[in-house]
């Protein structure tokens, strides 16, 4: 699925919808550029599973828990580790196999020890489509 906002008012909209409808036990990746709006995005989300406290990027800390939601919302950001064992050593498998929400931005470091299962949200910018415009392409992977 391809959505295209062109305010961060409609990216935010997009999360809330997606947090609303989120069930327990998801596992969402995002990827894009510094930037580019995953936090806009994540606000959106936190705000649709009834989470009223702000969300700022947890980028020393790999993860934030928000429990005040209608399920647990685990905020990775995966954007400075060195290698796969600091998410061993978090425990990064009770989040993920857990029954909250887990969002993970920058995925792609951490490819390896993704769940079979995840959903793949790629935000784009286009300047040919103007400064506040976005691509969002929402896609289900299935490993083989
Ligand atoms: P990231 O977390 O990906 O580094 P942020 O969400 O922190 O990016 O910042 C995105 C920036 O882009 C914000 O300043 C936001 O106002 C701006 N922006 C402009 N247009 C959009 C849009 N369509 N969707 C999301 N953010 C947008
Ligand atoms: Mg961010």
């Amino acid at each position: 699925m391809m959505i295209e906002t062109y305010s961060p008012k409609e990216t935010f909209l997009l999360g809330e919808k997606i947090g609303k409808k989120a069930a327990a036990g998801s596992v969402f990746s995002l990827i894009g550029d510094l930037g580019v709006g995953k936090t806009v995005l994540t606000q959106g989300i936190a705000k649709g599973l009834g989470i009223m406290e702000p969300i700022c990027s947890p980028t020393f800390t790999i993860v934030q828990v928000y429990e005040e939601g209608r399920m647990p919302f685990y905020h990775f950001d995966v954007y400075r580790i060195g290698d796969i064992e600091e998410m061993e050593e978090i425990g990064y498998e009770d989040y993920f196999y857990g029954d909250g929400f887990t969002m993970i931005e920058w995925a792609n470091l951490i490819e390896e020890i993704l769940p079979e299962h995840y959903t793949k949200v790629t935000i784009e910018k286009d300047p040919d489509r103007g400064f506040d415009y976005r691509r969002i392409v929402i896609e289900e992977v299935n490993a083989a």
